[in-house]
């Protein structure tokens, strides 16, 4: 048994991701236009490729990520990739506050 390497994992988890999609919209073509907001990344996406994992679901950029997390071992529950998420927003949120503070100030001088 060879290892994979993590560009193959996520080569490979791309493809699982996509072919979720086609599966849900072979399945039930109606998705294409139902929509939900993401637990994890809080963006309106298309329920077609999305997954409930526990309380949260996912869109399906999402579960690329949580999928690869998981194949690659970097968190072992969704709980841990929503914190991680939640970080992220409030680190683009703090980025987002700080360059408005500049702006207003470059304004004022
Ligand atoms: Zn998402």
């Amino acid at each position: 048994m060879t290892k994979k390497t993590n560009e193959e994992i996520i080569a490979e988890m791309q493809i699982v991701a996509q072919q979720m999609v086609k599966d849900d919209l072979d399945e039930n073509p109606d998705l294409a236009d139902e929509y939900f907001e993401c637990d994890c990344c809080g963006k309106t996406s298309c329920m077609a490729g999305s997954i409930q994992y526990d309380k949260y679901r996912l869109c399906n950029d999402c579960v690329l990520l949580a999928e690869t997390g998981f194949a690659l071992k970097k968190f072992n529950n969704i709980q841990a990739l929503i914190d991680a998420m939640e970080d992220n927003r409030l680190e683009e949120f703090c980025n987002y506050i700080k360059s408005e503070e500049a702006r207003s100030k470059q304004i004022n001088n």
